[in-house]
């Protein structure tokens, strides 16, 4: 349990620190916020035609989704590969992704960006926004586009178009259960209307935490229609801003600036309030940046396919692009780094209790529900001299504003809360294990000797 402050001695980030070890790390070339407008420069014939990627101009259905995905998987094995959630949804339905990278069948322990479209399955927009994203970075990728190429050296994209695929099929913004995905994240949820019987009932929302929980994503962006707006953290206004608001704003503000002039960066609470949200659960579990994008065509222009997937495509595309670079800085993760047997499985674990609001329970009782959150991901060894670097989530879990005890607003702290990482032959046989503690921007060296002592005695 990790539910105060004084048995677990919350740890203050020192962030200023973190700046001056991270600027040495610094793995991008060209300035963050210069990059984008040289892809523009380079290469961008949608802006001049105006069409899609794909060039199409009507909607996807959820069959035509899968095509697209299926058809860049088989036409570009290196740099796709697909991804099918685990929890098939209340309408027997499959959720279905890709992954995006160089080499992307290297399980390599680049930095992750995660975009998903369609919590809301009437919200057409968001789905093909990020759809055509995904078609586009591969082509150009594969055209041998350099800008394009070295981002996919340094990050892997997770792409799910339609998250809320019973949703989608009948054009309505629910579940087949009548549950707005976006209320029945489990951390701060309530008992709304919309939000489900229970935190985390809907097979929907469990596959994003089942997601983010093993993907170690430095960032995270969900797709919405139809406001011009950029948001991040928190839901409510009472328990105030977040312990990384800064890097929020710094990345909400790029990216509403690529969308337009309309757009505004802002925290959630302030655009209005809401519950269960997947940003509010996505940044209190694993310190990823999570933003809810929300784009609309100006007021008082019609709403059609052209003006809120064509239109907004170009300015998407850069936004999104903010978003890559971001991932790829090793400023906004941590890296542990070392060398292990090639071969062997490194694998990171931790778990932590994590609360809804106090609410009415069925016993009279009005307090928090609590639920597990475990994070876990794995990297394997595969260089033939041992290197490994990883970019993972920092090991400091923000202290949430939802405690066993209720709301405790305004938190300021960290958790130091290590990753356990163990070192594995491939068959799963744990050789080492040590725990890591490593902080914003940080590289940390872990001592894998003692798996590589065991590791090579097998062999005898
Ligand atoms: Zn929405």
């Amino acid at each position: 349990m990790w539910s105060t402050n004084d048995r677990h001695g919350v740890w203050r980030a020192a962030l200023s620190a973190s700046a001056a070890v991270c600027l040495a790390l610094t793995g991008l070339a060209t300035p963050a916020s210069a990059a984008p407008d040289r892809t523009r420069a380079e290469a961008a014939p949608t802006a001049h035609t105006g069409g899609l990627p794909s060039g199409n101009t009507t909607y996807r259905t959820l069959a035509d989704y899968e095509r697209d995905m299926r058809a860049l998987t088989s036409e570009y094995p290196r740099l796709v590969k697909p991804l099918t959630l685990p929890y098939p949804t209340s309408g027997g339905r499959l959720v279905q992704g890709i992954e995006i990278s160089r080499d992307v069948r290297a399980n390599d322990g680049k930095p992750v960006f995660v975009t998903v479209g369609m919590h809301h399955g009437n919200e057409g927009p968001s789905g093909e926004l990020v759809m055509e994203y995904a078609i586009d970075l591969t082509r150009r990728a594969a055209r041998g586009d350099r800008y394009v190429s070295a981002l996919l050296d340094r990050a892997r994209l997770v792409v799910v178009p339609v998250v809320n695929v019973d949703g989608m099929v009948r054009n309505r913004r629910q579940t087949d259960t009548n549950v707005d995905m976006n209320r029945n994240y489990g951390f701060g949820w309530l008992p709304i209307s919309t939000g489900g019987a229970a935190p985390w009932s809907e097979p929907e929302t469990r596959n994003i935490e089942w997601l983010l929980s093993t993907r170690q994503a430095t960032t995270f962006v969900t797709q919405h229609t139809c406001i011009q707006v950029v948001l991040y953290p928190p839901l409510q206004l009472e328990v105030g801003p977040t312990q990384d608001v800064a890097r929020f704003e710094d990345l909400a503000t790029r990216m509403a600036s690529r969308y337009g002039p309309g757009y505004i960066p802002r925290d959630s609470a302030h655009d209005y309030e809401t519950t269960g949200e997947a940003i509010d659960w996505a940044y209190f579990a694993t310190r990823g940046l999570a933003f809810t994008a929300e784009t609309c065509p100006d007021s008082g222009v019609e709403r059609t396919f052209q003006t809120q997937v064509m239109d907004t495509y170009p300015e998407h595309r850069l936004a999104m692009f903010e978003a890559l670079v971001k991932t790829a800085d090793p400023r906004q993760h941590a890296t542990i780094e070392g060398r292990a047997p090639k071969g062997a499985v490194l694998r990171i674990n931790k778990s932590f209790e994590m609360y809804t609001q106090p609410y009415l329970q069925p016993d009279g009782t009005t307090r928090p529900s609590a639920f597990r959150t475990a994070l876990t991901s794995d990297l394997d060894v595969n260089r033939s001299d041992g290197r490994f670097s990883w970019a993972v989530n920092p090991s400091y879990r923000p202290v949430p504003p939802y405690q066993a005890e209720g709301v405790r607003p305004n938190q300021t702290g960290f958790y130091r809360e290590p990753w356990i990482l163990t070192c594995e032959r491939p068959d799963g046989t744990v050789l080492q294990r040590t725990s890591v503690n490593v902080d914003l921007g940080q590289k940390v060296t872990v001592d894998l000797r003692q798996c590589s002592r065991n590791f090579h005695r097998k062999s005898h």
